[in-house]
């Protein structure tokens, strides 16, 4: 245990619980969408769009790029 990773429990793109339904259609969008969920809290996350695709922040969390 470092505490540096945490487990997602959530959908990134719906914000849904990963245990429950298909979120296929989701990771497919992700590819192409930045995250609009944090997966470890469920938080709404800051989305910025950069010229070189996008960050997004949770204050919790940290920010992620793409
Ligand atoms: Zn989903
Ligand atoms: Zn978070």
């Amino acid at each position: 245990m470092t505490g540096t990773v945490t487990t997602a429990a959530y959908c990134d793109r719906c914000g849904g619980s990963l245990a429950e339904g298909d979120h296929g259609a989701c990771a497919a969008a992700r590819r192409l969408e930045p995250p609009r969920y944090c997966g470890a809290c469920r938080r709404r996350m800051k989305v910025q769009v950069v010229p070189a695709g996008w960050t997004a922040t949770c204050v919790e969390h940290g920010t992620l790029r793409s």
